[in-house]
């Protein structure tokens, strides 16, 4: 730990330590039993908690001395099973404090499964039951709707903790006795109300006590049932049946939440009382005590869990669940100290955002809270908010954790499955969002902000092994990137993207530096020797991404946001011998000839994503290429090549005949031009870059890194955790790890020492790199270029997103350059470096070629 930290971790401590740290345990649990922990910032609890180690020891040790067989068999390794799922039943039963004859547990998938199995076994009264839920719910109540609407319920509402007061009257009961007076038959009319303990969103917690106070309005003809989903209060808290006639009747989790393993089992713990007016639905498997199959006549089972757990129950995991409960308690010995640890923890960020200001005055953080966050009864360890900017604009919630991502923080982001709380915390109606889904605004998307709201929010969520580190980890990340402390508005507008009008240095000393290829999309480029001139096409330098890799499996062209290895594979274009010549380390180097499109022999045509858009592509078909790249990337995947190439070259006065490629030029980044083609590369025909602006970018971040390495060679964070990751996590290069689609994200905040984060200018994918005698930026506000004259138009910034931190010598990623871009690059979320260009070829002599080493003009 860095210094800064010792003195927060004191005056945390001061306060806290009562409440901290299992009695000074925290750091030897976190040490031993959470490995995966290293290096990264966790603060997603809510999402998932994480697992320890010693779990994995005693389950497989388990496995392995015993058989355990389907319960439904009767043999010795059936019983074997039986016998555990049901001390697991017992155990779970015990930690809910609640009786057996009492309570039962009905497993299931998870909440949600549970939560629709009560719909479906919900005694729904055609045309009279209520469904009423909380506002603060999970989209997975608000889905017990449907059951209602098809039962043709005459009352399906929402309600917020207002109308609760107000709603449950004698006046105001629908299970009022007068009400239903017209309710002749015997019939009980059965009614639901549903709400979570605690709301994943904010936190909040709801009291138990609302239970009885429905119930008092229970009649012999009508009677409201809760269901309390318990899926985020019991990760952190325990829940108390013991009092039967004020608990609730469903109660409804996951248990990875809890435990972090294993995933996909949840539960129904249901009060046995309701067995005889359940409806038994759907019926499969160990369910049934007698069934003839030709006519309609079954017998259920009676025994309630049996009865509802249709199918084999997932009993190795629910064997796991019981090595998770031991562990759990060997660890941390009382559920009770788990919740006094992370309200702690929670009380502690909660003051510490809550204080920070901007230079103005303006505090920074809008909080989704109306609790100081010190009780527990009604404040979960969970932290929402939105950032302000000091000019009040908002932060939106993807550029947020997009630059956690990067620096190792994991965090929760988006509208959380909870659209309620997004009206009651953000003022989002239901009328805006079903308003934005028809303006195309969908669910998980990178819009952020739309008409002018957030569309989501960032969550902070805590669990039983997060520690003050982690707490302190977060708050320097936050005030470093969100927190402004000077006015640099001004400052940052002039220096940035924002192109002006003023006056260029017409007279100063700029050349093309290097001229890249980049033939195959994300391999490594190919620096253009300077003796050599390259043609241009409509589409970019002449075989500029031409070629792509596809995976076997997804149709997709690979990307090395993905295969990080992709930047090892360079590719090299020899005109004169008509070749393509592909190296990487270990391998023989693999030619490919220019002129032979694969539809020339075998070949067949496909279509695969880029970018969002379909394109045509020839593929090789050849099993000694397809080999070569699949062996080197680890990942089944051929090369294909463009279609339409063959007429591109010099046929500015060709557009239309492009022989499929449906590639053009994103509007946004055109003022007047459009439809004009692309290759595959990512926006532009062209992107140009500066070397002084890379120079600059490597000056940051030294100035930026350097503060904190003083006392610490290794860096800001822990020094312990970097050896860790750089042997192990961090290894982008493994084949394994490329595999993995979804470890994109698994950036890490640590890294060897400031020296290795210098970035080379490869890593912003240029065409042509100039430089000379010219300011950082100064391209910003260039118009057009002429070089050898050719005539560029300069049409945009080129947007950054975090594949600039793969390092392309080896492959592996970082948080630099993004990190520091991110720190003074940075408007209204968005990082830039670089410009988009368009070939001009009114303005240019033929023929239509480039080479660097040429010096560059500057026109209006
Ligand atoms: C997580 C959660 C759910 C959904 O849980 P699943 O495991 O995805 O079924 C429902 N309600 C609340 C309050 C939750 O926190």
């Amino acid at each position: 730990m860095t210094k800064n930290f010792e003195l927060e971790k004191t005056e945390f401590l001061r306060e806290f330590s009562n409440q901290y740290g299992y009695n000074g345990k925290i750091d030897k649990i976190r040490e031993n039993e959470y490995p995966q922990l290293k290096g990264i910032t966790y603060l997603d609890h809510s999402g998932s908690t994480t697992y320890p180690k010693s779990v994995f020891t005693s389950f497989t040790k388990d496995l392995t001395n015993n058989l355990y067989g389907n319960p439904h068999s009767r043999n010795p390794s059936a019983q074997n099973t039986s016998q555990r799922v049901d001390q697991v039943r017992a155990k779970i039963l015990k930690h809910f404090n609640a009786k057996p004859d009492e309570y039962q547990v009905i497993f299931t998938q998870n909440a949600t499964a549970a939560i629709k199995l009560v719909g479906e076994i919900f005694p729904w009264n055609i045309g009279k039951s209520s469904y009423r839920y909380l506002r603060e719910s999970h989209n997975s109540l608000i889905g017990l709707r449907n059951f209602a609407k098809e039962s043709n319920s005459p009352d399906i509402q929402v309600v917020t903790e207002d109308d609760l007061n107000t709603l449950f009257t004698y006046e105001n009961n629908v299970g009022n006795d007068d009400d239903n007076n017209d309710n002749n038959d015997d019939d009980v009319i059965y009614n639901l109300f549903a709400y979570p303990a605690q709301c994943n969103f904010s936190g909040e917690r709801f009291p138990l006590s609302w239970i009885s106070q429905i119930k008092k309005f229970n009649t012999e003809k009508s009677k409201f049932l809760v269901l309390l989903d318990s899926a985020a209060y019991s990760s952190t808290s325990l829940l108390s049946l013991i009092d039967k006639d004020n608990s609730p009747d469903f109660v409804v989790l996951s248990f990875y939440k809890i435990f972090g393993f294993p995933t996909g089992l949840g539960a129904l713990i249901i009060k046995s009382e309701l067995n005889s007016i359940l409806k038994k639905r759907y019926f499969g498997g160990g369910t049934l005590d007698a069934i003839a199959y030709d006519k309609i006549w079954q017998e259920f089972k009676k025994d309630l869990s049996l009865r509802y757990e249709d199918g084999t129950i997932n009993f190795l995991d629910i064997i796991a669940l019981g090595h998770s409960f031991n562990a759990m308690e060997e660890i941390y010995t009382d559920f009770k100290f788990i919740t006094n640890h992370v309200t702690s923890l929670i009380r502690f960020l909660y003051i510490k955002m809550k204080s920070y200001q901007h230079w103005n005055g303006k505090s920074v953080c809008i909080i989704h809270s109306n609790n100081d966050f010190s009780n527990n009864k009604i404040q979960g360890p969970v932290f929402n908010f939105i950032a302000r900017r000091a000019d009040g604009s908002l932060v939106g919630y993807a550029e947020l954790e997009k630059l956690a991502s990067v620096n190792g923080i994991h965090i929760g982001a988006g509208p959380l499955c909870n659209p309620g709380c997004m009206d009651k915390w953000v003022n989002l109606s239901g009328d805006e969002i079903v308003k934005n889904f028809k303006a195309g605004k969908l669910c998980g998307d990178d819009n952020d902000i739309f008409n002018g709201k957030p569309t989501g929010t960032i969550r902070i969520s805590l669990g039983a092994m997060t520690t003050i580190e982690d707490i302190l980890i977060w708050l320097d990340f936050f005030k470093t990137y969100f927190v402004e402390t000077i006015n640099v508005a001004n400052n940052v507008e002039a220096t940035n993207n924002i192109r002006t009008t003023e006056i260029i240095n017409n007279n100063s000393d700029i050349t093309l530096e290097r001229l890249i290829l980049y033939p195959i999309k994300s391999c490594h480029g190919f620096t253009i020797p300077s003796s050599i001139s390259w043609p241009i096409t409509n589409k970019g330098l002449l075989y500029d991404r031409e070629w792509m890799l596809i995976s076997i499996e997804t149709g997709r062209a690979l990307s090395q946001k993905l295969y990080p290895k992709m930047t090892l594979i360079h590719p090299k274009v020899i005109r004169e011998k008509e070749l393509l010549i592909i190296t990487a380390p270990g391998k023989e180097p693999l030619q490919i000839h220019l002129n032979e499109y694969p539809n020339e022999f075998e070949s067949l045509t496909c279509s695969s994503q880029v970018c969002g858009d379909n394109v045509e592509a020839f593929v090789y078909i050849s099993e000694h290429v397809t080999q070569w790249f699949t062996e080197f990337l680890g990942v089944n995947c051929r090369l294909a090549r463009q279609s339409s190439t063959k007429s591109s070259l010099n046929n500015h006065n060709n557009n239309n005949n492009n022989n499929g490629n449906n590639r053009f030029i994103k509007p946004d980044l055109l003022n007047s031009e459009s439809n004009l083609p692309l290759s595959l590369s990512n926006e532009s025909p062209f992107l140009l870059i500066s070397q002084k602006s890379v120079d600059h970018v490597n000056q940051k971040i030294l100035e930026y890194n350097s503060g904190d390495t003083n006392n610490n060679e290794n860096g800001r964070y822990n020094i312990n955790d970097i050896n860790n990751v750089n042997n192990g996590n961090n290894n982008n290069c493994k084949t394994e790890e490329m595999k993995n689609e979804e470890n994109k994200n698994n950036f890490t905040s640590s890294y060897e020492n400031w020296e290795n984060l210098k970035i080379v200018e490869d890593c912003f994918r240029a065409n042509l790199v100039i430089n000379g005698n010219i300011q950082e930026y100064e391209e910003d506000k260039w118009k057009m270029v002429k070089i050898r004259g050719q005539t560029f138009k300069i049409i945009s910034p080129c947007k950054r997103c975090q594949m600039v931190c793969i390092n392309t010598e080896t492959c592996k990623k970082t948080k630099e350059p993004y990190s520091t871009l991110a720190k003074y690059r940075r408007v209204k979320g968005k990082i830039y470096f670089g410009q988009h260009m368009i070939h001009l070829p009114e303005l240019s002599s033929l023929p239509y070629e480039i080479s660097s080493n040429y010096k560059v003009e500057l026109l209006d």
